[in-house]
């Protein structure tokens, strides 16, 4: 068998038009203008490379983007104030504080510090707390772009066994989160897995749908997974550069092998990373939605 693509790109385009006809209706029928703040502090090339990707979508669907930048060393009192005069802004809908952050500013209080009906990255606590309880908001934006992938591509997740490679906040515990939920879309079970795992290959050699978040290079090679499985590769590593000086990027999954077994596979890139930003973008407009309601 060889597996059929999933393109994150072409699901992307699809959900981007969608969320264009409501912004379209926003503006016509509500006189709102979504907008998206973000805030990038220092100046790491790919943090700026990311943010500016943000701001660019913004741009190409109508979304108003404000943006901040602060030198690395600023302050945590100027940081706090800033977001506090953006949860204030009624020409805000979502704020972005781009990660990571130098050290001597603690992620956790700055993420905290953002209103939750404008955290459209999904990290607040009262977030995810929503999630969990089965009454979400914002869902985290890589987590909802691999529901988003199996779901448009009419992959059935009731009932299946989702393995999920990996437990961090932004990737592996919320999409574990998401897809054991009781609704369209979920309703699976879900076992997750990471280093404290005994024989990981007989957990993921179970999986109907693998989900892999571990930022391991072709972690998960043929031998691991069953013949029909479902593959969504979330991770990104920078493996190499070409003469060009341009990244050569893996997944965590060895895409070659393990597409011979496979029924579908995300490749990379192409696959979840153009949902990421796709998915954020729907929040912010969620979040300007939830203003007509105010
Ligand atoms: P992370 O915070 O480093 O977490 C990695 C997780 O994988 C940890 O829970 C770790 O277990 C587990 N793990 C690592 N090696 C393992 C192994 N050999 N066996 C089993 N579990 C293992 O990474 P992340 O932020 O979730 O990101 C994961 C990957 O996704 C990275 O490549 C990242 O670049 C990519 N990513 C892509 C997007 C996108 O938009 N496409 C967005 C976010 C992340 P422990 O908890 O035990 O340490």
């Amino acid at each position: 068998m060889t597996a059929e693509l999933i393109k994150g790109t072409e699901i992307s385009k699809e959900i981007r038009a969608e969320l264009e006809v409501r912004i379209r209706d926003l503006k016509e029928k509500h006189g709102i203008t979504p907008g998206l703040a973000t805030i990038l502090v220092g100046e790491d090339p790919a943090s700026q490379v990311y943010v500016g990707s943000k701001r660019k979508t913004c741009d190409q669907l109508g979304i108003t983007s404000f943006h901040t930048g602060f030198p690395a060393d600023v302050s945590r009192d100027l940081l706090l104030k800033k977001i506090d005069e953006l949860n204030h802004d009624d020409a805000v809908h979502g704020i972005l504080v781009q990660l990571p952050l130098p050290k001597h500013l603690s992620e956790t209080e700055v993420l905290y510090a953002i209103d939750p009906d404008k955290d459209v990255d999904g990290f607040h606590p009262v977030n995810v707390g929503r999630l969990v309880a089965g009454d979400a908001v914002f869902l985290p934006c890589t987590p909802h772009g691999v529901q988003q992938l199996l779901v448009r591509k009419g992959i059935k997740t009731e009932g299946a066994h989702v393995v999920v490679v990996g437990r961090s906040n932004i990737v592996g515990k919320p999409v574990a989160n998401i897809l054991l939920q009781k609704a369209k879309g979920a309703n699976a079970t879900v076992t997750v897995c990471h280093t404290g795992t005994r024989d990981l290959a007989s957990f993921t050699r179970q999986a109907d749908i693998l989900i892999v978040a571990a930022g391991r290079p072709k972690a998960i090679t043929a031998d691991m997974v069953k013949e029909g499985v479902v593959v969504v590769d979330v991770g990104v590593n920078r493996i190499g550069m070409t003469k060009d000086g341009k990244a050569i990027l893996s997944g965590d999954v060895d895409f070659e092998g393990v597409k011979e077994k496979a029924s579908f596979i995300t490749p990379v890139p192409g696959g979840v990373g153009p949902m990421t930003i796709t998915m954020l973008m729907m929040n912010t407009v969620r979040a300007a939605e939830m203003r007509i309601a105010k």
